[in-house]
């Protein structure tokens, strides 16, 4: 929340090249299975929240595809992280680049009858947490993240923590 009140989110790509603020409430908040979207975001579907007051970008700005003549597709030059999707009269942003995407929780979905007919079985598979693969169990104490934090940060780019 800022300090009126409104809701206020911040978010951006995976490597912080690209950070952006909302503040106010959500238009609209889903996930689209069209072709468009699988194929822009590589994932089973897209899922994009569209803030009623638009977006400010508050470090660096995304690099844009024109995917039709009504859309563009917006992404990190330096990372590739899927941003947006643009349309003349909104930006949507992409949910899972938000700091607290369990923050933005969709309503509806789009583009149904593109929807890849094993996305509805996802919850029924084995499940398991990332330390259950003994493998990466194995690696875990000596990964270093080079992914930014999930939070606004002075500079950019960051030294990673624990980088000499
Ligand atoms: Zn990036
Ligand atoms: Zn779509």
């Amino acid at each position: 929340m800022s300090l009126d009140s409104k809701p206020a989110y911040s978010g951006g790509c995976q490597c912080g090249a690209v950070r952006f603020r909302v503040e106010g409430a959500m238009k609209s908040v889903s996930v689209c299975h069209c072709r468009m979207c699988q194929k822009a975001f590589g994932a089973f579907y897209a899922p994009l929240a569209t803030p009623v007051e638009g977006v400010t970008w508050t470090r660096g700005e995304p690099k844009r595809f024109r995917s039709s003549s009504i859309a563009l597709r917006g992404f990190c030059a330096e990372c590739g992280t899927p941003l947006t999707f643009e349309t003349p009269n909104s930006v949507a942003l992409a949910i899972g680049a938000f700091d607290d995407p369990g923050e933005v929780a969709p309503t509806a979905q789009w583009g149904i009858e593109a929807k890849i007919g094993y996305v509805d079985d996802l919850p029924d598979l084995p499940a398991h947490r990332t330390e259950d693969d003994p493998e990466v169990a194995a690696d875990l104490p000596g990964l270093r993240s080079f992914q930014h934090p999930d939070h606004d940060t002075d500079d950019w780019p960051q030294r990673p923590e624990g980088l000499g």
